[in-house]
């Protein structure tokens, strides 16, 4: 297994395009989403195609969904919402239709890996997994190997070893025998670590790698206020907070 996972792209295309740039780079033969394809950004529309034209498995993220209106948004705060009307406005129908068609969650039983973009414990009730405790309780959630999401847009690797005992790699991992894995891949076009750079994760088999990418943050901004996005949405990205 050779893969790229993507999440959280957020209708930041600079920073997909970027992250595919450097996949391609790498001869990586398979990229993931774990969803999240819109919201926050300025074109749903031009992410979407390319994440279909791109990816070999696509999930629905709670943005996708609200885009669609099949996820209420009154707990989304008023930023995020102003975003998710805007881009209820702008998403074509043919996009509405393909974002409806993407599930929560993916088994590959082949390569034991469970995909889901926000937790294995009720994937559509976007439950968030920040803490150590919250990904003991998860791991009860799922049987295989790997577990790749994101939701969160911070990255980090939870590897459970044998003996039970839970231990957090920042950047990546070797991959051991026996133990099992949580895998945030961080998010592509929103970070939230305080590295603004766009995140995604690399899995070959032997290890998983978090990797950072550059891109050009101010295009992005300036198209968000062409389309008079919210000024906080516009200015996080900067900062990656
Ligand atoms: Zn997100």
């Amino acid at each position: 297994m050779y893969c790229a996972l993507l999440s959280d792209v957020h209708a930041n295309f600079e920073a997909l395009d970027a992250v595919l740039r450097d996949v391609d780079r790498r001869g990586i033969p398979d990229i993931l989403f774990l969803g999240d394809a819109v919201g926050y950004g300025p074109d749903p529309n031009e992410c979407v195609d390319l994440l279909v034209e791109r990816c070999k498995v696509l999930l629905a993220g709670n943005h996708d969904r609200a885009a669609i209106g099949l996820q209420d948004i009154s707990y989304f705060n008023i930023y995020a919402r102003n975003a998710i009307e805007w881009t209820m406005k702008v998403l074509t129908e043919k996009n509405r239709g393909i974002i409806g068609s993407w599930p929560f969650e993916e088994e590959m039983k082949d390569e034991d890996v469970l995909l889901v973009h926000s937790t294995p414990k009720e994937p559509s009730e976007w439950h968030y997994l920040l803490t150590l405790w919250d990904a003991e309780i998860n791991f009860q959630y799922f049987d295989n190997k790997f577990c790749f999401l994101g939701h969160s847009h911070q990255p980090f690797v939870i590897e459970k070893v044998p003996s039970g005992e839970l231990v957090t790699h920042k950047d990546g991992t070797r991959i051991r025998e026996g133990s099992r894995y949580i895998i945030n891949t961080g998010s592509v076009g929103q970070p939230r670590d305080g590295d603004p750079r766009a995140c995604y994760a690399v899995m070959n088999g032997e290890d998983i790698d978090i990797v950072r990418v550059s891109y050009d943050i101010a295009s992005v901004q300036d198209k968000m206020k062409k389309e008079r996005l919210p000024e906080p949405l516009i200015e996080r990205i900067l900062v990656g907070k």
